[in-house]
Formats: structure tokens, sequence, C-alpha cells
């Protein structure tokens, strides 16, 4: 088996300790047991990263944006050729199956060679004039060096999407990838490394996220931030980006709202709707949540969502009969374990899972609740875990209602065979995204973010490099 890597920093074009030697333990989840260490950055690294990357912003945002998609594109090549080596290692830091780990690794590779087209099309426009010799003209320029801040449930795919819209954009990029799967997100890096990207242009630290990034957001050097992970952290570090005028991407929690309509294909939409609730073991800022099933089919929908869930193969990622593996961090388990009995004690009926599996890794079972009451903690905050409510509506207006009671506004998801209740989904839930019938999120070529709480801008589609280009206007006469 491929052995598990300590991870470095890499700054400058180089691989490096951490001045001062710290590093930080790496556990797998399936065992408790600590399989490596990653460097943790000290502020001389930090000052390293930082002239590194404004260095390299100089080089970037010179390079032609078809020579930036061909290095790009070899970049992907390299991540494909690599996968199922980097699959080991991100089932055995984060947990979960190694099938999972695959495709997180192949879709990365699609979402490069997209955006790397993509920078090719970062048209400005030709305004028209009010006097026949004058020019007007938008040209868009790469922002500057950004810092991303990343999290730990999907170790690359987190990572991918802001390397690969600022790249495209002619951004330099410092990533903070998450000190629990370190790995993973280093293979990444090594693979755009190995490709030609100049030094200076790409580099990566880990440490303590608040010591980095209140040191990273107000430097001057730093021109934009993105950040994914939870809504408190995200409303500081939007707070801090304010303070010091620097553009910011915050793509933060969910409480994903499902509706069913009395006239869905209920086999169909439980078994493909549960699929994806215990994908990642339900650690995903688009999990399906707060499941609405229209009264007439409430039982049925829960039946059957609770006969998959208790079905499900939990285990150790790395064998390949584990449909979900454990949580990622010790620290959900107390949190979930908590959350479950909150909405037991407030009426609502188990009929599956509800506790920690085993007493050896972070695994908890497959878990759904069904008539919560409003007031329990769970309908109100996102559980991050495998845990499922599955609550009952009469009316649309009803089951709407519920849908934007939150202040989250991540993903959203229906099953209806009528196109009028569709189109009105479509038109009133309160989500940055709405799927509905099928699986439709996350595409590279989609976007991908949320409103409200939920945070702001997008990660996917052409909307995506905006964020990491400025729009300048030039006239002339004559
Ligand atoms: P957390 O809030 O402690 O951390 C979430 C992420 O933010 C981690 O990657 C962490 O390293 C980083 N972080 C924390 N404080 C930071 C700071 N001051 N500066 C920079 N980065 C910082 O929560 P957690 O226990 O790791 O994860 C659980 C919660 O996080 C969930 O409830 C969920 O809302 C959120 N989360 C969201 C996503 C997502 O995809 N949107 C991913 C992971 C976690």
């Amino acid at each position: 088996m491929t052995a598990y890597p300590d991870t470095l920093l890499f700054i400058d074009g180089s691989w490096k300790e951490a001045v001062g030697g710290r590093s930080i333990a790496v556990i797998n989840p399936a065992t408790g047991a600590q399989i490596g260490s990653v460097a943790h950055a000290s502020r001389e690294d930090l000052d390293a990263a930082l002239a590194a990357v404004e260095k390299g912003f100089a080089v970037w945002k010179n390079t032609p944006a078809y020579e930036r998609g061909k290095l790009m594109r070899k970049a992907a090549d390299l991540l494909r050729a690599r996968a199922d080596e980097i699959a080991v290692m991100m089932t055995l830091e984060n947990g979960k199956p190694l099938a999972q780990s695959k495709m997180e690794i192949g879709g990365a590779a699609d979402v490069i060679d997209w955006f790397a087209a993509e920078g090719q099309r970062s048209y400005g426009q030709m305004i028209p004039s009010r006097a026949p010799d004058v020019l007007q003209i938008t040209v868009k320029q790469p922002v500057g060096p950004v810092a991303a801040f990343t999290p730990w449930n999907f170790p690359i795919n987190q990572v991918v999407r802001k390397l690969s819209a600022a790249l495209a954009a002619g951004c330099s990029i410092i990533v903070k990838a998450p000190e629990e799967t370190p790995a993973s997100p280093a293979a990444l890096i090594r693979a755009f490394a190995d490709a030609g990207i100049p030094a200076g242009v790409v580099n990566l630290v880990y440490g303590i996220p608040a010591e980095i990034s209140e040191y990273l957001i107000p430097h001057p050097v730093i021109r934009k931030i993105s950040f994914t992970g939870s809504t408190p952290v995200g409303k500081q570090l939007a707070a801090l980006a304010g303070l010091h005028m620097k553009r910011a991407t915050m793509e933060l929690g969910g409480h994903a709202p499902v509706i069913v309509a009395g006239d869905a294909d209920i086999a169909a939409a439980a078994s493909q709707i549960a699929m994806h609730k215990f994908r990642n073991a339900g650690q995903v800022c688009v999990s399906p949540t707060r499941f609405l099933v229209q009264e007439e089919k409430h039982e049925e929908f829960t039946a059957r969502f609770t006969e998959y869930a208790a079905a499900l193969k939990v285990g150790d990622g790395m064998d390949p009969e584990t449909a979900m593996g454990p949580l990622s961090n010790e620290r959900r388990i107390p949190a979930l374990e908590a959350l479950v009995q909150d909405a037991v004690d407030k009426g609502a009926r188990l009929t599956t899972g509800g506790r920690r599996l085993g007493n050896e890794g972070w695994f908890f079972a497959p878990t759904v609740l069904a008539d919560v009451p409003l007031n329990a903690r769970i309908m109100n905050e996102e559980p991050f875990g495998p845990v499922a409510v599955i609550n009952k509506f009469s009316t649309l207006d009803e089951a709407i209602t519920e849908a934007n009671r939150l202040p989250f506004g991540l993903a959203a998801y229906a099953y209806t065979t009528d196109t009028a209740t569709a189109t009105r989904l479509g038109y009133e839930i309160e989500a940055g995204m709405l799927t509905i019938n099928h699986l439709g999120l996350a595409l590279p070529e989609v976007p991908f973010g949320g409103m409200k709480d939920s945070g702001y801008g997008t990660e996917g589609g052409s909307e995506a490099i905006e964020a990491y280009l400025e729009t300048r206007f030039v006239t002339r006469k004559g």
C-alpha cells in the first residue's frame, strides 16, 4: 500500500519544512491513529510566502492566458495520471470511501480543464461612444495575489475551484489548506509545480487557521480572499476583509431543504436523495438535511429512506465494500449525539441510527429523525454529518415557507412531476442552487454558491472567474 507522506510547505517553488521545525499530527479517522504530520508555518514562512506570491503575480499576470491554459491542462493530466495514488492518501486522511476519493480527483482535473479554457474568454467590451472619435473599452485584469482558505471535507475539490479560477484569471495564490487532510491537497499543488507553473505563482501553507488568516488577510500584498467553511468563521473573515477593503468570496454552511411533492416518484426520489445524503458521511455543505414530504407520502418516503440508511455499509474507506466512512473529526461525534438527543427530547421519532459505531475511529451511524419540531436544534443548525430529518407538509405554500425559514441559502432539492410546482419552486426557493428531479449540482461549468448566511460569490461557471478580475475602463479620443 502507498505510504502516507509527511506534508511540507510549498513556497516560491520549493517544498520546505517550517522555519523552527514545528509540525502537526495527521490522524486516520478510521482508526484514530497518527499516520503522518504536516509542517506548521511560522511567521517567517508566511512572510516568505507573501514575498513569493507577489513575485509570482508579476510573472503570471504577464503570461498570456493561452500559455496559462496550457500549463493548467498539463497539471490536470498529471493529476489524472496520479489519481490512484492520491486517492489512497485522501481516504487515509479524510476517511471517505476510496471510490469517492477517486471521483473527487477526476472531478478536480475536469475543473482545471474547464477554467484553463475559460481564462481565454475573459473578454472586455467595446462600449458605443457618444462621439465618432472616442473609443471606450473595458479591460479585464487579474485582481492580484489571492489568499484561499479551504476545509477538510473535500481536501482537493475545495482547493481546486479557487486555485483554477485564480490561475486562469492571472492571479497568484497562497493556499491555506486543511491541517486534518494535508497530503492530498499537497499532491494537487505538486501536479501544478510539476507541470511547470513558475515559482511563486502557487504557494501552500498550513498552521493555525486563525493565525494565518489574521496575518494574510490584512497584508497589503493580498488583494482577494476566498474562504470555504462555517458561517461563523466566514462572517469573521468577511469582516476582516471588509476592514481592509479586500475582495472576498464566501462559501459557507447550509441546511438544504428537500421538497418531495405527493406527485413525485417516491421510490426513485428516496433512493437517489438518500445516496446523496450519506455521501462523504453527510459532511458536505450542500448535503440535503430538511426533508419536507407531502403528508400522504410521508410514511412511505420515511420507510424507504430509513431502509436505505439502515442497510448502508459503514466502515474503513479502504475497504471496497464500504459505502460510508467515518466522520473526519472526532469533535463531530459529540456534536451529532447532542443534536440527535435534543431532537428526541423534544418529541422527534428516531427511525434508525443516532449513535456512534464501534470504539475505534470516528464512525457514526446513518441516522433518520422523523416529525422533528421546529424548535429542535437540528432544525436550525447545520448537522454536517449523516443525519436526515424527514417532516411533512400539506400545501406547497407551507413547504416553501419552511424551506425559506432559515438564514441559510446554499442548496435546495425538489422532486415533483408537476411543472407548475417546479416553476414555482424555481422562483421562490431562497437558495443559490436548486436541483429538481435529479442531482445536478457542482459541475465546473455551472455556478456554485449561496445566498443569505451561506455566503456570496460563486465558485463555478463563467461568473467564478469574475471574482478574480478587475473590470477597468479605458477611453481614448482621437
Ligand atoms: P470550523 O468552523 O472550526 O472550521 C471550518 C473550516 O474553517 C476549517 O477548515 C478550519 O480550518 C477553518 N477555519 C476555522 N477558523 C478559521 C479562521 N479563523 N481562519 C481561517 N480558517 C479557519 O468547523 P469544523 O468543526 O472544522 O467543521 C464543522 C463546520 O464547518 C460545519 O458545521 C460546517 O458548517 C463548516 N464546514 C463547511 C464546509 C463547506 O464546504 N462549506 C466545509 C467544512 C466545514
